[in-house]
Formats: structure tokens, C-alpha cells, sequence
């Protein structure tokens, strides 16, 4: 019970007016609003879990390996064997989720007085790792077709003199990819203020073949972090377990403002076994992609107010579409039809994460039903 002289919460003034992040988790038939991977692990991935946290659990009592020097070993062989790019494994980190890694840069590279620079529409946790770290954040716009006009782009780096840009590609919530030459002028822009540049590759595994990740840039960009995640194409959000590509002074700064132990035994133990069934999840990774470009096809082929609906590019496993007079009714009769996607993005767009056929049919039936009853 709070008595009348109960003083105040001393709440730092700019988060008075701030609500948690999070999409909304209902229960509902088919969920296909977060980008998760549709296909739970399948039996052998968990009876590997299962063995190696049993082994984990043997020394509970000792805090884990806090520079977690075996699971980076196994990202790097992952990353050589998924993107060709031969790594230490001193130049690979890791945290709980990829969201944990870019505070982690902030925490490191941003901070009071300094400023990061993004390009919206973005993801939109970046603010908040500005927020919790006192730095300034920025943003530049992306072009109409999502991607980032290089000219702008260091322009803007320029003029606002950021320590740390974050790139989302492909980005959420477009699912736009980036040219290597785009990104390549961002990190030379960069070298000069100095600054040092973010490379969010939480959907590299979905990227159309032919587009190539940054990861192929560390070696001449020792201000370059690649972020990666395995919430995704993994099928493991459920782990909490993001890393990054780097060179290893980079990493050494983020060793220094991690907490101690921030990963546990456990979830060392249970990404590497998931790491050790690589292949048969990268196959899962190849159907969702076929899946996604047949959906995008699809959707390209679907008609609002007698004309085409708007579709973005996508190089993830989700696709934003629209535009709609109302976008807020079509994601409402879409839930109320037991299919859940995510209204964000720019006005009048939404976004669906690729689920499986039977989950993509029911998301089509929905939206056809849901645009008919609408122009009738
Ligand atoms: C999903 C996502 C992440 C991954 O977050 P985790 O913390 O690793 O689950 C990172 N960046 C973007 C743009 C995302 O959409």
C-alpha cells in the first residue's frame, strides 16, 4: 500500500514518458508478426540440446567460460562455411541476442555528447540503445524504394560527425538489402570522422544469392562490426544468443563493457549444439527463402482500390506490403481471421514474416477475404 508521503520514483526525466518495446504476443492460430522461424528444432536438434546442457549442468556450480572461447570458435567455422569469410574466432563476439551486441557497441562507441546515426524506416530498437546509453541519435531517410542514397548518406555523416552508424541489411522492417558499394562509401566516410560502423545482418541467411554479406569487408575495415543473430534463420529465438564479426580491437573494447559472465553455461552449451545441426537448419533457411520470393510474387499479383499492391524487395523472411487507406482495419481483419502480422513500417504498410505453406495459405485466404469485404 503507497502511503500519501511516499516519495517519488527517482526516474531519469526522459524515460517518463516511454513504454516497453514489444509486440503484442497473442495466442492465435497463426503468428506470423515477429520474423520468427516457423519450424520448431526438430527431435535430433533437441536431443543434442538436451545432451550438451545435461554435460553444462554437471559444472553449474562454476561460473561459465566468460570469454566463451569454444562457441566462438564454432561461429567462426559456422560464418566460413555460410559466407566464405574466414575468421579468429578473437574477432567474433557474442551476447544475449544481437540486441545485447549493439548495446554493447553503444555502450563501448556511443555515449553523452556522441552521436549514432541510422536510416529509417529502421529497426526499432536502435533509439532505445541510444536512449540507454546518453547518446544522440539521428536518422536519415531512405530513398522510395528503401535503400540508402550513398550520396545522402555521407552527406549526412558529414554534417552530424556520428562515433557509430548502424545499417540494417537486409532491414527490418523493408527487407531491403544494401549494395556492397553503398556500404563501402558509409565505411570510408566513417574512417574520416572517425566512426565506427554497425552492419546488422540479423537476416543475412535469407538473402537472394548473388547479394553479399559485409562480412567480406573486414578485412580491409577494422571500424566494421557485422552483426549476426541465431533468433532467425537458426530457429532458435527462443536461446537468446546474437554475435558480431569485427577485427579484434574492436572486440577487445566491447570485452571491457560487457557484464562478467553475461553468457551463461547453459546457453553456451545449447548454441553450440545448435550450431553442430547446421546443415539440415541452412536446408529449412532454402525453402523459406523459395517460399518468400513466391510470396512476394503473390502479393505483387493482389489488387487494393483497383490498383496493384505495393510490394518492397525483400532479401528477409518477411515482406512488407501496402499501401492501405486504413492499414490498422486490414491487420485487425486479419487477426480477427486468426492471422497475426505486424502493423510498421512507413504509413499505410504492413509486414508479414514467411511461416510454412500451410501458415502462408492461411495469411493469403485471409488477406483476399479481408480486401474483398473492404471494397464491397
Ligand atoms: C530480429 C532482429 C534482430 C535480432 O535480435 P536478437 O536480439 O538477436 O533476437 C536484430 N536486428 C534486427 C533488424 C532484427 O529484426
Amino acid at each position: 500500500m503507497t502511503t500519501p508521503d511516499a516519495p517519488a520514483l527517482p526516474l531519469r526525466p526522459e524515460l517518463a514518458d516511454e513504454v516497453p518495446y514489444g509486440a503484442p504476443q497473442l495466442d492465435v492460430p497463426v503468428r506470423l508478426n515477429v520474423n520468427e522461424n516457423p519450424y520448431a528444432p526438430s527431435e535430433d536438434v533437441v536431443a543434442t540440446i538436451a545432451a550438451h546442457v545435461a554435460e553444462a549442468a554437471r559444472t553449474l556450480n562454476r561460473y561459465p567460460d566468460r570469454d566463451f572461447t569454444a562457441l566462438r570458435a564454432d561461429l567462426a567455422a559456422y560464418l566460413a562455411v555460410e559466407s566464405g569469410v574466414r575468421l579468429d574466432p578473437a574477432q567474433v563476439w557474442a551476447a544475449n541476442g544481437s540486441n545485447e551486441v549493439m548495446l554493447h557497441l553503444l555502450q563501448a562507441f556511443g555515449g553523452p555528447g556522441r552521436t549514432a546515426v541510422s536510416f529509417a524506416p529502421t529497426y526499432s530498437m536502435y533509439p532505445e540503445y541510444a536512449r540507454d546509453t546518453h547518446t544522440r541519435w539521428v536518422t536519415g531517410r531512405r530513398a522510395e524504394d528503401f535503400t540508402v542514397d550513398t550520396a545522402a548518406a555521407v552527406a549526412l555523416i558529414e554534417a552530424e560527425q556520428p562515433s557509430v552508424i548502424l545499417l540494417a541489411s537486409p532491414n527490418n522492417p523493408t527487407g531491403t538489402a544494401l549494395d556492397i558499394a553503398t556500404i563501402e562509401a558509409v565505411l570510408d566516410a566513417a574512417a574520416r570522422v572517425p566512426a565506427v560502423v554497425v552492419v546488422d545482418e540479423a537476416y543475412a541467411e535469407f538473402r537472394r544469392a548473388g547479394t553479399p554479406s559485409a562480412l567480406a569487408l573486414l578485412d580491409r575495415y577494422p571500424h566494421l562490426a557485422v552483426t549476426r543473430t541465431m533468433s532467425k534463420a537458426f530457429a532458435a529465438a527462443g536461446l537468446r544468443l546474437g554475435y558480431l564479426a569485427a577485427s579484434t580491437d574492436l572486440v577487445d573494447a566491447l570485452r571491457v563493457v560487457r557484464l562478467p559472465y553475461h553468457l551463461s553455461a547453459v546457453a553456451q552449451a545449447t548454441a553450440r549444439a545448435a550450431l553442430a545441426h547446421r546443415d539440415s537448419l541452412l536446408a529449412q533457411v532454402a525453402d523459406l527463402r523459395a517460399e518468400r520470393d513466391a510470396l512476394v510474387a503473390w502479393l505483387r499479383r493482389q489488387q487494393v482500390g483497383g490498383r496493384p499492391l505495393r510490394v518492397a524487395q525483400s532479401d528477409a523472411n518477411f515482406v512488407l506490403f501496402g499501401t492501405f487507406d486504413d492499414r490498422h482495419a486490414v491487420w485487425q481483419g486479419l487477426l480477427d481471421r486468426g492471422v497475426l502480422i505486424r502493423e510498421t513500417g512507413p504509413e499505410g504498410w504492413l509486414r508479414v514474416s514467411v511461416g510454412t505453406p500451410g501458415e502462408t495459405q492461411a495469411f493469403k485466404d485471409a488477406l483476399t477475404d479481408v480486401i474483398g469485404e473492404r471494397e464491397n
